[in-house]
């Protein structure tokens, strides 16, 4: 019988064994598959809270079915019939700019119709279609590439915000192709962002497609009826007494071709360990057996969030609340990064006649901000619902997360570290990297992570002796 470790029971570890146990399955190899997760609960960053008849989310709202891999797990485990899709409305987002809530365009040609850029600003991005492409494959701050292609005006009210709503990142230091894949080949495919676009909506016109092509993450926003935090806690259930909670992996020895697991509960012997833990925690394992893995992944950096809930009687917000949300520039100068408008975009998130806001603070913007103590904090989030939705009155709700190391941030230099990484990984042997601080800071990174891990793991113990 071959044994698996997976340290780390976030949705990276979660769906990894899964994926293993099934990939095993499939070749006939008999296998135990055990699961080690530090804290009381599985899930990591994802926890949906009901409290009060909130649908409170310290981390994820939900995912988008722009890649398969989360739907496909979903489907799999035969839990489709708790999904949620987002309302049609939730595809309206807005940005919090010159003082006021504007609606964003979904692609940057209906950008340079929209009133958010000034007439200047609209030029320079037009401009695009006449620059000259950058070198191919060469990496840069997401600035230096959105200043090159489209201009100052463009980064700070359009690509600033989105860096901070997906990363809380800041494009100054964020590696273009690491955290924008998809616009960093636009550019490289057809040699300028705007020509791309248009060469991108004429193929899709092709096809028998509607709609504009979008440079952005796109797709459909998805959760399920009680929150994103039902995925891991079903994966959790499914694998069963396989996951151990309250254990943690406090070090990694030798065994032959494979490891023993050291925690703080007994030790774990494994022909193959999944690391699925944060970049920092997985460091420090390796710590004894390659410097230089250590060192780059102790590195990658991470940014502290404060997640605020707030509950409002709708009749107390001045606002129609028709969308997603909003981002807020960081040349506002405001204290938060954005809000979501938890209940317009998903039901049942809220009671009756009520409203839910989920708002975000802190990141690489602005990290002090995340540790305030909780009455700073709450002060801040009601002068920021004055500010940008006119909301003046108490919320009747309110719950805070916090995230000492929230997001992991993807500098210049990532994947070409990570590289280095899987080779230093892949000459200790019986090891697989895993988490979302390598390939993909997303719930479907880190599904189709798990998917590539499955069968990646059940070839290496069948090459290895196996069955
Ligand atoms: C505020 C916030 C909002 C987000 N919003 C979205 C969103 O809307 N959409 C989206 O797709 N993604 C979003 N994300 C990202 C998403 O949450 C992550 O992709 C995902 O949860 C990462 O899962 P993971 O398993 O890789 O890491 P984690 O969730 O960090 O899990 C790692 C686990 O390892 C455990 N661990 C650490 N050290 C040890 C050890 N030594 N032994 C045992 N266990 C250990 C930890 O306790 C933890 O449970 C958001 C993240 C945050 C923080």
């Amino acid at each position: 019988m071959k044994k698996v470790v997976v340290i780390g029971g976030g949705l990276s570890g979660l769906s990894a064994a899964r994926a293993v146990k099934a990939a095993a399955e499939k070749k006939g190899v008999e296998l135990e598959v055990t699961l080690l997760e530090k804290d009381d609960l599985p899930g990591g960053k994802i926890r949906s809270v009901r409290e009060a008849g909130y649908l409170c989310e310290s981390g994820p709202n939900g995912f988008l079915d722009n890649k398969p891999s989360t739907m496909a797990l979903t489907r799999e485990m035969g839990i489709e019939g708790l999904l949620y899709k987002s309302d049609d409305n939730a595809r309206k987002r807005f940005i919090f700019t010159g003082g006021k809530l504007e609606q964003l365009p979904e692609d940057p040609i209906s950008f340079i119709m929209s009133e958010v850029l000034s007439i200047r600003g609209k030029l320079r991005l037009a401009a695009d279609f006449f620059l000259p492409q950058g070198e191919p494959g060469k990496d840069e701050t997401v600035a230096e590439f959105v200043r090159r292609r489209i201009g100052e005006e463009a980064l700070d009210k359009l690509i600033d915000p989105m860096s901070a709503g997906i990363y809380a990142g800041d494009p100054a230091v964020m590696s273009i192709i690491a955290c924008f894949p998809k616009v960093k080949m636009i550019e490289d495919q057809f040699g300028g962002l705007l020509k791309g676009m248009l060469a991108m909506q004429k193929m899709a016109k092709a096809r028998g497609q509607q709609g504009p092509q979008s440079a952005g993450p796109g797709g459909t926003l998805w959760s399920y009826d009680e929150g994103a935090g039902v995925l891991p806690m079903l994966l959790a259930k499914e694998l069963g007494e396989s996951v151990k909670t309250g254990v943690e992996a406090t070090a990694l020895e030798r065994k032959g071709s494979g490891w023993t697991v050291l925690t703080d509960g007994g030790e774990y012997e494994a022909d193959e360990v999944v690391l699925a833990t944060p970049a920092y925690a997985a460091s420090k394992l390796l710590a004894p057996h390659s410097e230089e893995a250590s060192r780059l992944m102790g590195n990658i950096p991470y940014v502290k969030m404060a997640v605020v809930c707030l509950g409002y009687d709708n009749g107390d917000i001045p606002h129609p609340l028709d969308g997603f949300g909003f981002l807020i520039p960081k040349k506002e100068g405001r204290k938060i990064l954005g809000s979501l408008w938890s209940s317009s975009i998903f039901p049942n998130r809220a009671p009756e006649g009520k409203a839910l806001f989920t708002l975000m603070m802190g990141g690489a913007r602005s990290p002090e901000l995340a540790t305030l103590p909780e009455d700073e904090l709450l002060a801040t989030c009601r002068a920021e619902m004055a500010a940008t939705l006119g909301a003046t009155k108490e919320p009747e709700f309110v719950k805070v997360a916090r995230w000492d190391k929230a997001i992991p941030q993807y500098l210049v230099g990532h994947l070409d570290r990570v590289k280095v990484i899987e080779r230093e990984i892949a000459a200790l042997g019986g090891l697989t990297l895993g988490g979302n601080a390598y390939y993909g800071i997303g719930i479907n990174d880190c599904t189709t992570r798990a998917e590539l891990i499955g069968p990646m793991v059940a070839d290496k113990l069948t090459n290895t002796g196996g069955a």
